[in-house]
């Protein structure tokens, strides 16, 4: 009765291991979650190959938890036993740091945790999590559809309510698959004129469904002249890992337009006499803290935005990764307990 299986990595570019593990007491300041449901992100790369400077071994990936606390340790107030809850990347901060005492959490220089890098994740039975990391989960979603929310619709959702952008306005989203196809979805029901972009006329029917505005096949049409004709677009939000695309953009955007970015490409290339000639910018987006989680999965409830989701038990998690990394994957990939 006091084991769970967690999938663990041991090291660096190491395999997933399904292990056997004592159920975990809740330290100080910290929570038990019996995990029902957590989506792959590509961001799990980073515990997968050892790429997040200082992570330590073996941990357990896994940043889109969703389940029940299940016992709550000491200190901890406001939660309780049986509580419905999502974990996302932003897993704590000190509270005293200069970043943390004007409110910028995300940037706490102390003591930032990352779930699934600083302490083990949500792919697993089981996990422990700082209470300041919680999100509570509304009722209307299932776990299965909140996990996704987590961070991609975090993600996505959080950026473009904080991108300056006012109903009416012409937002695009470029890229159409996990974030980008939340991404539509949000700013559309944000009030934008929400322009999709992405390669191939085949993505048309999507983009349309998720009701976009307009749709712009990258291959065949230059985005930049494309969203020029529409009048400019207030913001450009990249969500694809593509330097090139992001660029290709750029000169779509329309006076004091930002391109936000998400996904991260190795590099990329600007022409600064766009940004001067229209005072455009280039901004960078966290994804946010639980609150912004928390807001995001009320905002999702409330306007019908979902996650379309490929689901996997947890002992596939090989499968699972593997759909993850092809790209081919429609669009997110959760996995599941059985909890
Ligand atoms: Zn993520
Ligand atoms: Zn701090």
């Amino acid at each position: 009765m006091s084991k769970m299986r967690v999938v663990q990595v041991s090291r660096p570019n190491g395999p997933f291991e399904i292990v056997e593990r004592e159920i975990p007491a809740a330290g100080a300041g910290a929570v038990r979650i019996k995990v029902e449901a957590c989506g792959i992100c590509h961001s799990d790369t980073l515990t997968k190959t050892g790429s997040f400077p200082g992570i330590q071994y073996p941990r357990v990936p896994g940043h889109e938890a969703v389940g029940v606390v299940d016992a709550v340790g000491a200190g901890v107030a406001g939660w309780t036993v049986g509580q419905r809850v999502g974990v996302g990347w932003h897993g704590g901060h000190c509270g005293r740091c200069d970043n943390c005492r004007r409110g910028d959490f995300f940037a706490c220089e102390v003591a930032h945790q990352i779930t699934g890098i600083s302490f083990d994740g949500g792919y697993g039975e089981y996990m422990i999590a700082p209470a300041v990391a919680l999100a509570r989960l509304p009722d209307g979603l299932t776990p299965v559809e909140a996990a996704p929310l987590m961070c991609a619709g975090l993600t996505t959702f959080n950026a473009l309510r904080n991108s300056g952008a006012r109903p009416g306005d012409v937002v695009a989203v470029l890229g159409l698959g996990g974030l980008g196809h939340l991404g539509v979805q949000y700013a559309v029901k944000m009030g934008f004129k929400t322009v999709a972009i992405a390669r191939g006329k085949d993505k048309e029917p999507l983009a349309k469904k998720l009701g976009a505005w307009r749709y712009v096949d990258s291959q065949a049409q230059d985005p930049a002249v494309e969203l020029s004709k529409l009048g400019g677009a207030k913001v450009v939000l990249a969500t694809v890992t593509n330097g090139d695309a992001m660029s290709a953009t750029m000169g779509g955007l329309g006076v004091r337009g930002t391109l936000m970015i998400l996904g991260a490409p190795p590099s990329l290339t600007v022409s600064p006499f766009v940004l001067i000639a229209g005072q455009r910018s280039i901004q960078g987006w966290y994804s946010g803290t639980s609150i912004d989680s928390q807001d995001t999965l009320s905002y999702s409830v409330q306007t019908g935005v979902r996650s379309m989701n490929e689901v996997f038990p947890l002992e596939r998690v090989n499968e699972a990764y593997e759909r993850m990394m092809s790209g081919k994957a429609r669009f997110r990939v959760v996995l599941t307990t059985g909890k």
